[in-house]
């Protein structure tokens, strides 16, 4: 298996990549904030639990994501690879994926990091509010505590996989395509 985390903070343009990059590759898509929103769309226990921290820009308990991960992890074994969209996001989920990949005889193979800048994410938060009714991309409170959150919390895991050198960035700002192009090259230079 040839296994991905597409990296960056909110508005990075994570999902937008996520599915060219399953379209192109084959990637199994794991996205921990669309598996908690249909959790939440579900109205099950989990979901109610998870909408709170959410609404609020707060992450959701690490316990909580790292067993949806496992979950779908342990129902998907032939698949060509994980494409990790929006988790790991502290240090201890990042070491949790990497304890749940090697009761498989799987590791993490690249860390591709989006890197745009601050101003950006909340036009595109805002934006992105208009057709996906997301409130916590339309709310300005909500925008620069989850930018507080990624800065405080998540971009340890960048530091995580950069001791292991698994970590490449790219240029998240400019067209979707150049961007889609830029991330293809890295995890064909990757996997060969
Ligand atoms: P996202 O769709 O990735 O922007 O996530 C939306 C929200 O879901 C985040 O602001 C968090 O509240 C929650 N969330 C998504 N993924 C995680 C995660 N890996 N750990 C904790 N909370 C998460």
């Amino acid at each position: 298996m040839f296994n991905i985390i597409l990296f960056g903070p909110p508005g990075s343009g994570k999902g937008t990549q996520s599915e060219k990059l399953i379209a192109k590759y084959g990637f199994k898509h794991i996205s921990t904030g669309d598996l908690l929103r249909s959790e939440i769309a579900g109205k099950t226990e989990l979901g109610l639990k998870a909408k709170a921290f959410m609404d609020e820009g707060k992450l959701v308990p690490d316990e909580v994501v790292i067993g949806m991960v496992d979950n779908v992890i342990v129902n998907n074994p032939a698949v060509y690879g994980f494409l990790f969209d929006g988790f790991p996001r502290t240090k201890a989920q990042a070491e949790a994926l990497d304890a749940l990949l090697r009761k498989h005889e799987e590791n993490i193979n690249l860390m591709l990091a989006l890197d745009v800048p601050e101003e950006e994410l909340i036009v595109r938060m805002i934006n992105r509010a208009k057709t996906s009714g997301r409130t916590d991309d339309a709310d300005s409170e909500v925008q620069k505590r989850r930018i507080g959150v990624y800065k405080n919390e998540t971009l340890a895991v960048a530091s995580y996989y950069d001791q292991f050198g698994k970590v490449t960035t790219v240029n998240g700002l400019g067209s979707v395509d150049d961007i889609f192009s830029a991330l293809s090259t890295e995890i064909d230079n990757h996997y060969s």
